[in-house]
């Protein structure tokens, strides 16, 4: 397991390898590889200083995830981050108050967490106002376990948010759907409920608006599961302390 102490150049490059080598391995084994390309790797640096992000990059790390919009506008705006060829994509709860902040960010590449309609609307006008040709990736994120306390669409209502985003969303690009899903799940008492219930929103959405699966990509695992999201078909994983060691127990604001 990760120690709690700072990462060194050495202990990163050692833990992308480790991860990426246990992707592919994974990957390899799934039943998903004629189905769907190896799922992409993105390293989450929440908490963790730029020049971590830095040494990730010389690992040959591209993808970043973040939590909090105020940590990533400072962090992508970091001079020694600026000038590289980074992929941020945001992971944490977006309020419609900070998609405006959020969309100032340097080389953000995906917002993992639309959560809402209203949440889309709102993040497709801030886009818009930038005038890029470009449009901005999006997954909407699935509230796969039904706790209340968790923020997510419910999966039945998906096919009509996906509606929403193609029909009223022009600044936004569907990618498909991202959960969080409930923390320690015992194995073995059977697979992740929700990466199965994810796996089912995908089959169910696409066949309800008749596009093929592998358009449609998945955002499950993390350090602890990214293995078992992979057999269950993760198209995106987001691993951070097996990459970048523990982090303190602190929750900075957004
Ligand atoms: C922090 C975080 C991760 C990474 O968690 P680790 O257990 O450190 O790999 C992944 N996804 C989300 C949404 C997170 O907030």
């Amino acid at each position: 397991m990760s120690s709690p102490s700072s990462p060194t150049r050495e202990s990163i490059s050692g833990g992308l390898e480790t991860v990426r080598n246990t992707l592919q391995t994974a990957y390899r084994l799934s039943s998903w590889r004629e189905k769907q390309p190896e799922p992409r790797l993105v390293a989450v640096s929440k908490t963790k200083p730029a020049e971590v992000v830095r040494w990730a990059y010389e690992s040959g790390q591209r993808h970043f995830g973040e939590n909090y919009v105020k940590e990533l506008v400072e962090k992508a705006n970091d001079p020694s981050l600026a000038s590289l060829d980074i992929r941020w994509h945001f992971i944490g709860h977006l309020q419609r108050n900070k998609c405006n902040s959020l969309v100032s960010t340097p080389g953000l590449w995906m917002v993992e967490t639309v959560d809402s309609d209203r949440l889309a609307t709102a993040l497709d006008s801030s886009w818009r106002k930038k005038q890029t040709e470009q449009r901005l990736r999006i997954y909407l994120q699935v509230n796969t376990s039904g706790e209340e306390a968790k923020s997510g669409c419910q999966p039945q209502d998906i096919p009509r948010s996906v509606e929403h985003v193609r029909n009223n969303c022009p600044g936004l690009e569907f990618r498909g759907l991202m959960t969080i899903g409930r923390m320690g799940h015992d194995y073995a008492t059977g697979p992740n409920p929700d990466f199965e219930v994810l796996a089912r929103t995908r089959e169910d959405l696409c066949s309800q608006l008749g596009v093929q699966p592998r358009t449609v990509e998945l955002s499950m695992g993390m350090s602890a599961d990214f293995t078992q999201a992979v057999a269950a078909g993760s198209s995106n994983v987001r691993v951070g302390s097996s990459i970048f060691g523990a982090r303190a127990p602190k929750t900075p604001s957004s």
